[in-house]
């Protein structure tokens, strides 16, 4: 049995597009997506989706637009969070491309730099 929800969007209904269409004759009208939960659920998991919320990104961003006073209220940061790192550099052998004079090119080595961030657990 298949679960659906309405999308989110309060505005959802006010988009044309051929898809939301609905009733016939004279008495038609744009109706609000409705979304299959877990559409998108590849891994089989059953987590929690954002896109059984919302039809698409559109609708996704109009939504946060309108809440995004309420939604940064709700789930405020008061201060930043930081994660431990080591960062590592290390010199490497690379090469770049120029052009050889002769409507080719010719592979010219240089000593690059590789910089990688490590977590510290
Ligand atoms: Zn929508």
């Amino acid at each position: 049995m298949s679960n659906y929800n309405w999308c989110h969007n309060p505005d959802c209904h006010k988009i044309e597009t051929q898809s939301r269409v609905r009733g016939s004759g004279d008495n038609k009208v744009l109706r609000t997506v409705k979304i299959k939960q877990g559409r998108y659920n590849y891994s089989g998991t059953n987590a929690p989706n954002i896109w059984d919320y919302f039809c698409n990104q559109n609708c996704l961003f109009q939504f946060l637009q309108l809440n995004c006073v309420e939604i940064a209220n709700t789930y405020s940061v008061k201060q930043p969070s930081e994660t431990p790192i080591k960062v590592k550099k290390e010199k490497y052998e690379s090469h770049r491309y120029e052009w050889n004079g002769e409507g080719g090119t010719r592979s010219v080595p240089y000593q690059a730099t590789r910089t990688t961030i490590q977590r510290s657990e």
